[in-house]
């Protein structure tokens, strides 16, 4: 964190230093704009911490979600560019691998569900690729023997966003960009009305643009006026750290099945997710958890029973009614919202910082429609 006296005056405020604000805040200062960040805690402490990192477009979706198909796909094209700025300008590794990923079937039932997914996927014209059990196994000879078959997604990627958030405190220091440590309690306006600055644990600071990025907390933050307040809850979810070695790691890829997902880490660690609990901010690991993840993730891949445990976490991702985040103006003049990224917040980091910098731009992107907050408000957006 930095420690020095925050500039008093900037052109935007970011609150919230997870992946979406951070990556909010390298876009703008990319593009010539004066940018401070305000962080209550540690920045990248909240579910960016706990994310497996997949960035699969197609993973958890459901097909009834076509808008959050397009940004998810959208966010993936422009991944490796936006990992590959970042490593550039501060030669940290991302943990950014195109590793690929394989969804297992583990009995018939299984295969036939994968089956009707894979051609649910084909019909949007997404590139999948039905494998035997033999073909599956020449790729990752650590999944389960009794598989009944699998399907192999090549674009999928994976990251590790604690190495990312790593990299880009880096890379925002180097374009003097201030992460504050300070809670933002209140959005301060002119008499008209618009925007003109945060006030804080410490202090006010000016900025005509505030970008509100608080992630799960953002349907309870009384600091947001309810009429602009979004509708996220919290929706937690627990995921398992286990480390082998790197030089013989047990998978290659990201491995899934119908209960459980394996994640790579380059140095062999594994991330094992994750539970989906509806329990308010309950940020508990449970017994109950662990033990299911652990489970499952032996049901496919053997090996993880000889690796070594290392924690587990848990975190809450910021759900919103539509499954679709809440990404645009509001309708306060100056104030804009980039949350409610649920289970997508990693993959969708780059495309939302596109999109805060189009709009702090003056533009208004076509394609962002679908996500905007006019959605759940009576208010006009201006
Ligand atoms: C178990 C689990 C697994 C996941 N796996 C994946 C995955 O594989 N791929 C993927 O794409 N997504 C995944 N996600 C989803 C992803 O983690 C989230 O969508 C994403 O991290 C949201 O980022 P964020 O920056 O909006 O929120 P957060 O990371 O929660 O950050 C919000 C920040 O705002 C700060 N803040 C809040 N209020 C204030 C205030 N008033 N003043 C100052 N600071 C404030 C908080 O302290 C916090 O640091 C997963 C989530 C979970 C829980």
């Amino acid at each position: 964190m930095n420690r020095a006296e925050p500039r008093e005056e900037s052109d935007v405020i970011v609150v919230g230093a997870g992946l979406i604000g951070l990556a909010c805040a390298w876009e703008l200062a990319g593009s010539g704009v004066s940018v401070t960040v305000f962080e209550r805690d540690e920045p990248g402490c909240g579910a960016t911490r706990v994310a497996a990192g997949m960035l699969a477009p197609i993973g958890e979706l459901d097909f009834g979600e076509p808008d959050l198909l397009a940004l998810n796909l959208r966010s993936r094209r422009l991944y490796r560019e936006f990992t590959g700025e970042v490593e550039r300008a501060t030669g940290l590794d991302t943990g950014y691998r195109h590793t690929g990923a394989l969804h297992v079937a583990l009995d018939r039932d299984e295969a036939g569900e994968l089956k009707r997914e894979m051609e649910l996927q084909r019909s949007h014209g997404l590139e999948s690729k039905w494998l035997g059990p033999i073909a599956a196994r020449d790729l990752e000879p650590g999944v389960s023997p009794s598989l009944a078959g699998a399907v192999l997604v090549e674009e999928d990627a994976v990251v590790d966003p604690r190495a990312l958030v790593e990299a880009l405190r880096a890379g925002l220091a180097q374009r003097g960009v201030e992460i504050v440590s300070a809670e933002v309690t209140g959005l301060e306006r002119d008499s008209a009305g618009r925007v003109r600055g945060v006030g804080t644990s410490i202090g006010s600071f000016a900025a005509a643009t505030v970008v509100a990025a608080p992630g799960a907390v953002a349907g309870v933050a009384g600091w947001l006026p309810e009429e602009v307040r979004p509708p996220v809850r919290p929706v937690k979810g627990q995921t398992v750290e286990l480390r082998g070695p790197s030089e013989d790691p047990v998978c290659e890829r990201i491995l899934g099945s119908e209960r459980v997902y394996i994640a790579p880490r380059p140095d062999g660690r594994v991330i094992l997710g994750a539970t989906s609990e509806e329990m308010g901010f309950d940020t508990r690991v449970t017994g109950g958890g662990v033990h299911e993840l652990l489970r499952e993730a032996y049901r496919l891949l053997p090996d993880v029973a000889e690796m070594e445990f290392v924690g587990a976490v848990a975190g809450l991702r910021p759900g919103t009614p539509d499954n679709l985040p809440i990404i645009g103006r509001t309708g306060i003049e100056g104030l804009i919202l980039a949350t409610g990224h649920y289970r997508n917040g990693i993959l969708l980091a780059p495309v939302t910082a596109e999109a805060i910098a189009a709009l702090v731009a003056g533009d208004q992107p076509e394609w962002l429609e679908a996500a905007s907050p006019g959605r759940f408000t009576k208010q006009e957006v201006g």
